[in-house]
């Protein structure tokens, strides 16, 4: 049920996975629940973010993406995909370690689709090639504290210039947050900080009509995955879940159709919807 072991340098390409994950390219079904929504999706090229561009498109929404400049090929597929929608797409490519692309990117994504009014803090790192906590280099410290924090405190901050009344904010979190594996100490305490920021961020902006919710994946076959894991785990990854198996990208694509949707989860603020094979988040 697993995966066979493969190894790729970070970040990782999609076309190099065996087998290719599935976005939803030929399964989601829009039903205009985002007509006319604007959406920055930061790690938009692949994985989770593309399943969430795809769907978001053919949910009527425009979409800008942001990605590293050495993921330019998935960032074009998806680009691909989304026009076939006629729907816009921005391309964004930027390190978000820096906090002045992190501003860039955002001013770009809301002059190029006219306005912003939904933003996925999706882009994220985690590095699982490590023995012990002893294993823990700087590098490495700097690279998930800065990808999963730094980066959406900044993006968040610069969008929030441009998000008014019904938008929404979308966190990235992780069924690390809720049990945490030792060798993703420091992801795991980034994204228990995550869901600690998005219930505040929720309480903060909850005056201004801005909800704030997040996601909470378990495994899911993404390039992050033979990016940053020993190639002999991926063999069994994912069976740990009730449901026995990993989940493919586009399984996540609906929970962040959901909270993006400013009908349907009008009332829902600060909290964390789980897609993690039967894994808890509470
Ligand atoms: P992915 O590699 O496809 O996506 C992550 C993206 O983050 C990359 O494509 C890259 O564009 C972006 N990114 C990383 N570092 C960046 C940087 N310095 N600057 C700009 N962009 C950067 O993998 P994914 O699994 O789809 O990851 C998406 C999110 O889902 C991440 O936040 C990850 O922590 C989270 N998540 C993944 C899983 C899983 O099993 N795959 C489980 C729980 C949570
Ligand atoms: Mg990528």
């Amino acid at each position: 049920m697993g995966f066979d072991p493969q190894q790729q340098d970070p970040p990782g390409l999609t076309g190099e996975m065996k087998p290719r994950p599935d976005h939803g390219e030929k399964s989601y079904r829009g039903s205009g629940r985002l007509e006319g929504q604007r959406a920055l999706i930061t790690g938009g090229d692949s994985g989770i973010g593309r399943a969430v561009a795809i769907a978001y498109a053919r949910e009527g929404a425009d979409v800008a993406i942001s990605y590293l400049p050495s993921e330019e090929t998935d960032a074009r597929e998806v680009a691909e995909l989304v026009e076939a929608e006629g729907r816009r797409v921005v391309l964004l490519p930027g390190d978000l370690r820096d906090e002045e692309t992190c501003r860039s990117v955002v001013a770009d994504a809301a002059s190029g689709l006219g306005g912003l009014d939904v933003l996925v803090n999706n882009a994220g790192f985690q590095m699982a090639r490590r023995e012990s906590f002893e294993d823990v280099t700087t590098d490495d410290l700097d690279r998930v504290m800065k990808t999963n924090l730094y980066a959406l405190v900044w993006v968040t901050q610069a969008a929030l210039e441009h998000l008014s009344s019904g938008a929404s904010i979308i966190n990235v979190s992780s069924i690390q947050a809720y049990q945490p594996s030792t060798s993703l100490m420091d992801y795991a305490a980034t994204k228990a900080a995550i869901n600690n920021m998005t219930v505040n961020l929720a309480a903060e902006l909850g005056p201004r009509g801005i909800r704030v919710n997040a996601v909470a994946p378990g495994p899911i076959w993404t390039p992050l995955q033979p990016a940053t894991q020993p190639p002999e785990k991926l063999e069994k990854f994912g069976e740990d879940t009730p449901l026995g198996r990993a989940g493919q990208p586009a399984e996540c694509a609906s929970a962040f159709v959901f909270l993006a949707s400013p009908h349907e989860a009008s009332y829902v603020s600060a909290t964390v919807l789980g897609v993690t094979g039967g894994k808890p988040v509470f």
